[in-house]
């Protein structure tokens, strides 16, 4: 099979503002006297989730619950790291993941189904692999693409971080010959050297780094260049 290995957000997906994203709009609406700005919310976050350790796998996370248990003290200590009372915190941090899974927050680039439908047409299969919250599949399926795709495989599940090598191992197990494959995301260091390490093809799109070549600043160029590679 020929196969391309997507990552997701920031690729074919995106939600606005991410984690900082659900921070914000949880303090404006639940503590709407506290004044924090993006970038204090950004510095917040900067460490404790699974995707800033991705040397250290977390296997023994079985369940979506046992996943987001897990975060719940990273969650806790972010807000009361911005000035939110200690009361609150449990409140707060127990409703980031409904409103971090919420649907309506979820869009498609604009150039992503086209660009899949092109690349199946030639003969192409394709596989998300990605550093994720566990409910990716549901948010995948609201977004009307996920029959797309011959399986999703999401680090929440896995328990291995891209570039961590058996990510991307994991992603690809128990498949049929793979005759051509690459890897294609917007991280330079998860999605494209992760690949390369893993003896991964890679191309990176939408966010240029200085070493990564072939890079796309959009997915409209890459049925021409794929469908030239074999
Ligand atoms: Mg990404």
């Amino acid at each position: 099979m020929n196969l391309l290995v997507w990552d997701f957000d920031g690729t074919l997906g995106y939600c606005d503002g991410l984690w900082s994203g659900v921070f914000a709009h949880l303090l404006a609406t639940e503590l709407p006297g506290l004044i924090v700005d993006r970038e204090q919310i950004a510095d917040a976050l900067q460490t404790g989730f699974p995707w800033h350790d991705p040397h250290l796998p977390h296997t023994h996370l079985v369940t979506a619950d046992d996943w987001w248990s897990s975060l719940d003290e990273v969650l806790r200590n972010a807000f009361a790291s911005l000035g939110v009372p200690p009361d609150r915190c449990p409140d707060l941090a127990a409703l980031v993941r409904p409103y971090y899974c919420s649907q309506h927050r979820w869009q498609l680039f604009p150039d992503t189904i086209a660009c899949l439908d092109q690349l199946s047409a030639a003969g192409w299969r394709h596989i998300v692999l990605s550093n994720h919250v566990p409910e990716l599949p549901q948010i995948i399926a609201g977004l009307g693409i996920h029959d797309r795709f011959d399986r999703i495989v999401n680090s929440a599940v896995t328990g291995y971080e891209k570039p961590h090598p058996l990510a991307f191992a994991k992603a690809i197990e128990g498949l049929p010959e793979i005759e051509r494959h690459w890897m294609i995301g917007d991280s330079f260091t998860a999605d494209f050297e992760g690949a390369v390490q893993a003896g991964w093809p890679a191309i990176l799109v939408r966010r240029h780094h200085d070493t990564a070549s072939p890079f796309f600043d959009s997915l409209e160029q890459l049925p021409a260049f794929l469908n030239a590679t074999g």
